[in-house]
């Protein structure tokens, strides 16, 4: 077969995948016919698909790698080593260190975002991805706001708790995500009042980051309150206190600006 009618044949597969939302596959493929491809690197490659197959296919290609999940964990997230995943509170009453209880920690491969990491990515279509990933960051704010509204108007019971601590964990994926695009849209080599005009992806993403801090925050703020109530339940020497109590400070010592200190009164 032939490099063009190569190029051509993965260009319809890669829209028919990206049109089933299986990016993974999409990206293996690529690779795939990357690697037969010797002469051409992958560069060439992406720069071909559009070339050769126009718009719809690149646009499938950098939504495929832009969209495609990190190879080593869920989400962003990996199931924690000490406890593995088993040692929530609510289940058996017992608490990790390492997790403050949740069963996951964030994933060290793709620093939490659950993407793929761009050393995987063909460098050309970096900046388009950037894009990608900064919609996702938007529209994944949209549903924490509609989430936080609904977390707002409920006492934080069990069943609420879980979707707070979620809900939670859903912002620190999108840091992850913003902080990792961030050297792609704004380079450190072009000066600060450039950056600036160079482009709208820059003012967005500054502008999410503003608003997933502030829901941060927020939900920050709840978990301990939250951790707090749960330990009021419980007489002062209690064991089941005293683990509500460190998961607490577990939460309030990484994710409020104050620490332990601002841990809420009884
Ligand atoms: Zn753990
Ligand atoms: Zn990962």
């Amino acid at each position: 077969m032939d490099k063009r009618t190569a190029i051509k044949g993965l260009a319809s597969k890669l829209v028919a995948l990206a049109k089933k939302r299986d990016y993974g596959e999409a990206v293996r493929l690529f690779k795939e016919v990357s690697e037969k491809l010797h002469a051409l690197t992958p560069n060439r490659v992406a720069a071909e698909i559009g070339h050769l197959s126009g718009e719809p296919a690149l646009r499938a290609l950098v939504k495929s790698f832009a969209l495609a999940p990190c190879y080593w964990c869920k989400e962003g997230y990996m199931t924690c080593e000490l406890c593995q995943g088993a040692d929530t509170i609510a289940a058996n009453g017992r608490y990790c260190e390492v997790c403050g209880g949740y069963g996951h920690t964030l994933c060290m491969f793709c620093g939490g975002s659950g993407f793929l990491s761009f050393e995987s990515v063909p460098k050309n279509i970096l900046g388009t991805l950037a894009h990608e990933r900064l919609k996702w960051s938007a529209n994944s704010l949209q549903r924490v706001a509609k989430r936080s509204s609904r977390l707002r108007h409920g006492i934080i019971d069990e069943r609420l708790s879980t979707e707070l601590f979620d809900t939670f964990h859903t912002t620190l994926r999108i840091t992850a995500v913003l902080d990792n695009i961030d050297p792609v849209i704004a380079p450190e080599d072009i000066p600060p009042k450039k950056r600036a005009k160079q482009s709208r992806d820059v003012v967005l993403a500054h502008q999410c980051r503003r608003v997933n801090q502030k829901y941060q925050g927020g939900f920050a703020n709840a978990i301990v309150a939250f951790c707090q109530a749960q330990a009021n339940r419980h007489s002062s020497e209690s064991h089941r206190r005293t683990i509500w109590e460190r998961r607490r400070d577990f939460y309030a010592s990484q994710f409020l600006e104050n620490g332990a200190d601002q841990a809420p009164e009884e």
